[in-house]
């Protein structure tokens, strides 16, 4: 049987972008105080001093994403010109969704990527209970073409089982499952799908690791999926792929292929969504330090430190 490799590209990013209010200018408090952190203008000057610590992407190796598929990227100006779609008003909440059995290694992947996020993103997260997974109607099952285990359509979780659950207040709803999920009929599995205009999106830990089998697989499991995460939910907020730099926004064709790719985002990239997000990049970069050594990432660690550090000098 032919079958397609499952792509992160299958994230697939079904609606158009929101339209957002698009706030360009440069709010002060006082006509002679500093623009905020997160204005345009201090970002600017933070790309600049974090630009030495990141590294230019070198030409993709064959199966990558950039070696199939021809991007443009999206610089920091492009973003704000492009009325992207980020937490407003009421709308800053995170809700991160448990879905059907995890392990307890599994459970803790998903309590930590919750952290991560709110501290990647700048915004309050709020796991809820978890919610079973059982009764799928036919329709949205089916055998894996690859293994012949049960596989769930991403559609209908997020459709039929997190959309009518979506808070108010969410910026964003995600559902995590162990279960192994396909877009649909083209594509073997895909780890995850979103829907930018209803705010929903699961991921699946089906491929990204076996947590509870030791501390260094529950190691590779955790990055993985913080990666993953990060990435998908930079879509949300309209964050294109990144082609410029080594960059957690970078597509990729495989797990291979995201694990030759970093945690953290590039300076441009880190603009987006501190602007996006109303964040201090040098406050964030220490609380993701912070988490990296709770959590034995040491190399990730050391750049977000040393990325605090660059945004200390004047
Ligand atoms: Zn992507
Ligand atoms: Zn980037």
């Amino acid at each position: 049987m032919t079958t397609r490799a499952a792509t992160l590209s299958a994230l697939v990013l079904i609606a158009a972008l929101a339209a957002a209010d698009c706030r360009t200018a440069t709010r002060r408090t006082a006509p002679n105080a500093p623009p905020a952190p997160s204005s345009p203008e201090a970002l600017r000057a933070a790309i600049e001093k974090v630009r030495p610590l990141h590294k230019l992407m070198g030409p993709p190796q064959p199966g990558d994403w950039l070696d199939t598929f021809k991007e443009p990227g999206q610089t920091f100006e492009e973003y704000l010109k492009g009325n992207p779609t980020r937490p407003e008003g009421a709308r800053r909440v995170l809700y991160v969704q448990p879905l059907g059995h995890f392990t307890p290694a599994q459970t803790r992947v998903v309590e930590f990527t919750a952290d991560f996020l709110s501290r990647f993103f700048n915004l309050p997260v709020r796991v809820r209970e978890p919610a079973p997974l059982d009764h799928v109607p036919p329709a949205a099952l089916r055998k894996s073409p690859i293994g012949g285990g049960r596989q769930v359509k991403a559609g209908y979780v997020m459709m039929e089982v997190l959309k009518p659950t979506l808070p108010t207040d969410a910026a964003a709803l995600i559902g995590f499952t162990s279960v192994d999920l396909f877009p649909d009929e083209t594509m073997n599995y895909v780890f995850g799908q979103a829907n930018l205009t209803e705010r929903v999106g699961v991921w699946s830990l089906y491929w990204l690791g076996r947590p509870d089998a030791s501390g260094d697989d529950f190691k590779f499991t955790l990055l993985h999926t913080l990666k993953i995460a990060a990435h998908e939910t930079g879509h949300m907020f309209s964050i294109q792929h990144c082609t410029k730099y080594e960059c957690v926004m970078n597509g990729t064709n495989s797990l291979q292929e995201t694990d030759r790719h970093p945690l953290d985002a590039c300076p441009e990239c880190m603009a987006k969504l501190c602007w996006a997000a109303g964040a201090d990049p040098r406050e964030r970069y220490a609380r993701l330090a912070d988490f990296c050594a709770q959590h034995g990432l040491t190399a990730e660690q050391r750049l977000f430190q040393e990325s605090a550090r660059a945004l200390e000098k004047n």
